[in-house]
């Protein structure tokens, strides 16, 4: 579904991401770890279009997408969430995943005013889908943060893609939120028949649900293969779950 190829990105001589040869199947659950700094949200950015590289290629569904600009890269089914959270925080939680509706099907916020009851249905699944409902006529910033995530989830889900790409979707939860969240991306992600690709710094979260395993080490791919290939695997064992495992 997806590859990159010999993908290299550089910031001014540092080398972020060095030779990368990737692959995620479809319908896969493949999660991508290394430490702080490997390269992961970079790597997510090249394949995304938030960040040009240096030399070669992003293949998506067959067709070389290296160089289109993000929101066309959103359109042809591939979405993400970011690290850091990105919502609009002074909207309602329902205003939030009508607007990501309303841009999907590229209408803009000045026709919003009297467009209150556009995409109403779909919005109200949507949060349906994400456990939010209740939560619905909240203001976006106001929400705790693991339920802000959730609206990232669904603000993510309405772009309808086919493959969603997640950056550290538990980062800075409580162990109960993240293992509540992980439970409903996996739910969700059978509901609408999702390949996932996600990077994850909890080994338990990352060895509980990932079907895939790449590890990223100082921006070049160490080891890929299933959980327990990567778990046996020597280098990884030696530079980076030695000491946990
Ligand atoms: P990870 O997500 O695995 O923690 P990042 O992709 O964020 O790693 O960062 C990889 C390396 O690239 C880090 O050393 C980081 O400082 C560097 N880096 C990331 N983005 C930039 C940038 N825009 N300019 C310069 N250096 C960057
Ligand atoms: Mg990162």
């Amino acid at each position: 579904m997806l590859k990159t190829r010999n993908l290299h990105k550089e910031f001014d001589g540092f080398k972020a991401i060095t030779a990368v040869d990737f692959e995620v199947s479809e319908g896969k659950r493949h999660a991508i770890i290394g430490p702080n700094g490997a390269g992961k949200t970079t790597f997510f950015n090249l394949i995304t279009g938030h960040l040009q590289p240096n030399q070669g290629d992003v293949i998506y569904k067959e067709r070389v997408i290296t160089g289109l600009p993000p929101h066309r890269i959103v359109k042809l089914g591939l979405a993400r969430s970011f690290q850091r959270i990105n919502i609009y925080p002074r909207m309602t939680v329902f205003q939030n995943v009508q607007v990501a509706l309303l841009a999907q099907h590229n209408q803009h916020l000045h026709f919003f005013k009297s467009a209150h009851g556009l995409y109403s249905n779909e919005t109200n699944e949507l949060l349906e889908i994400v456990r939010l409902m209740a939560e619905r006529n909240k203001i976006g910033g106001e929400l705790a943060y693991g339920k802000q995530k959730q609206l990232e989830l669904a603000i993510s889900l309405a772009a309808d893609p086919t493959l969603l790409m997640l950056d550290e979707p538990t980062a800075g939860m409580s162990p109960s939120e993240t293992t509540d969240s992980i439970q409903l991306i996996n739910d969700i992600a059978n509901l609408r028949s999702l390949t996932l690709l996600f990077t994850e710094h909890d080994m338990k979260v990352v060895f509980g649900i990932a079907d895939q395993i790449t590890v990223l080490h100082h921006g070049e791919i160490l080891a890929s293969g299933s959980p327990d290939e990567v778990r046996t695997d020597r280098e990884v064992q030696r530079v980076y779950l030695g000491g946990e495992q």
